[in-house]
């Protein structure tokens, strides 16, 4: 959420360096792997050097972006639920709309877990057993065994709301930090206009606070994705290089399912267009997204699209096309649950279908707290793998190719908002009319609110 986003420094040319990060570390880890090999340097040059000076150079950068990721999760989430408690009712509309985009990240979500445990890109790789991308100096360590949680009541109380919170948050358990902002954002509605605006302002100042601290953070990915995955790949050769492109294919693969099968089918039956018509109209919107990878700097294109080319009425699109793009994000959704299992696939962890399942949940809730710029995810992944106590750190193996599938999900995400206000556009459109037609007034819900807010 958080639509204060615009004024972070775009992150995208640091991005960009990733891949070069990734090369560099592949030549690096290969070259002391070959070393470790033939006995160069003497036996123990290679393994010192991963210790002493990419370890932790990696854990610098980590541990950076892992301080933003408890305040910026609690931030987010209890802004967003103030933010739209005072600005809006829930119509017709609005219903409709969160509906659809429950559903459509939900699905997406599905989508990339069946892909990942039928590829299992991971599998070939055991990170755990060479300690690959663990820091020597004390990463999480996967938990294989006590993984299983039960799901009794009491369990279930225990996983929303622990006894100790404290240390919730220190084991970055993401669970109760959603209960308590949801909790928070709820509760600060509800208090004097005053109070609840100071309360707003705070949490948007600590959104763009923890944001800048994301960029420091990823003024250093270069170097720390290149010494991360140096190591990785000393220790694992160039199995991890395989597992890596078996990702990237699952990951784009279950992406196109989504967009050309389910967004395809839905905007055929639901939104009265033809698939092919649809992305012919559309695919300015999503050139724009695959390039700037952020939905947020992609809603004016999105807003133009929907009313020149799509012909969609203002009402649906003042609400539903600045909302998606806050909240609708069924390619962040998609790409969380993947590399959650990919990572728990290369440490060897197996997650139980229970366990997929609370993941589809929580990759789904979180990616509605996800800002729309690139690379925003990355925290909220941290915490997701703490969540299922595989280790933070897990997150290295993806970052080299996170820039590519940053383009690849934010297209995904910007499309599904289109389609979503094609829906939502017919469907209230048509209910208007019959409405209407027997001489009552129409509920166009809060979209005529959103008019009204945008003068
Ligand atoms: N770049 C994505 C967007 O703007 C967010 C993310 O997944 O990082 O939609």
């Amino acid at each position: 959420m958080a639509g204060m986003m615009a004024e972070r420094k775009p992150a995208g040319d640091r991005a960009r360096h990733l891949g070069w990060g990734l090369l560099i570390g592949v030549g690096v880890g290969l070259g002391l792997r070959a070393a470790a090999e033939q006995g160069w340097g003497g036996a123990t040059l290679p393994e010192t050097v991963a210790r002493q000076v990419l370890d932790p150079a990696g854990q610098i950068f980590l541990r950076l972006l892992l301080l933003a990721v408890v305040p910026l999760v609690f931030a987010s989430i209890a802004l967003g639920v103030l933010e739209l408690g005072r600005s809006r009712g829930l119509g017709r509309m609005a219903w409709l709309t969160f509906l659809l985009f429950g559903l459509n990240m939900s699905v997406a979500v599905g989508l990339g877990l069946v892909g990942m445990n039928w590829v299992e890109p991971g599998r070939g790789v055991s990170a755990m057993e060479a300690g690959a991308v663990e820091s020597n100096a004390g990463g999480t360590s996967p938990d294989r065994e006590g993984r299983r949680p039960e799901l009794s009541p009491s369990a279930l109380v225990d996983m929303f709301l622990p006894k100790n919170w404290i240390r919730a948050v220190v084991d970055f358990q993401l669970l109760p930090v959603i209960t308590f902002a949801l909790l928070f954002g709820w509760a600060a509605r509800t208090v004097d206009g005053p109070s609840a605006a100071r309360v707003q302002e705070l949490l948007a100042a600590l959104v763009r606070v923890m944001f800048r601290m994301v960029d420091l953070a990823m003024a250093l990915a270069p170097v720390g994705v290149a010494a991360l995955v140096a190591v990785a790949v000393m220790r694992m050769g160039l199995e991890l290089l395989a597992a890596l492109a078996g990702f990237v294919a699952v990951v784009i693969g279950a992406m196109l399912l989504h967009a050309v099968g389910v967004l395809g089918w839905v905007v055929w039956r639901w939104g009265g267009w033809s698939p092919l018509r649809f992305w012919r109209a559309t695919r300015l919107a999503l050139l724009t997204a695959f390039c700037t990878s952020s939905s947020a700097a992609t809603l004016p294109t999105s807003l133009a699209v929907a009313r020149d080319r799509l012909g969609l009425r203002a009402a649906t699109t003042a609400f539903v096309l600045p909302l998606g793009a806050t909240m609708n994000m069924s390619g962040t959704a998609l790409y969380e649950g993947c590399v959650v299992l990919f990572v728990a696939q290369v440490y060897g962890a197996d997650l139980a279908w229970v366990d997929q399942l609370t993941l589809l949940v929580l990759a789904v809730a979180s990616a509605v707290a996800v800002a729309s710029v690139p690379g925003a995810s990355l925290p909220v992944i941290m915490g997701l793998l703490a969540q299922f106590r595989l280790p933070p750190e897990g997150i290295a193996l993806v970052l080299g190719v996170d820039r590519l599938l940053d383009m690849a999900r934010t297209t995904l995400n910007v499309a599904a908002d289109l389609v979503t206000a094609c829906v939502v556009d017919r469907v209230t459109g048509r209910a208007d009319s019959d409405e209407m037609q027997q001489g009552r007034p129409a509920d166009v819900g809060s979209g005529s609110d959103a008019v009204a807010d945008q003068g």
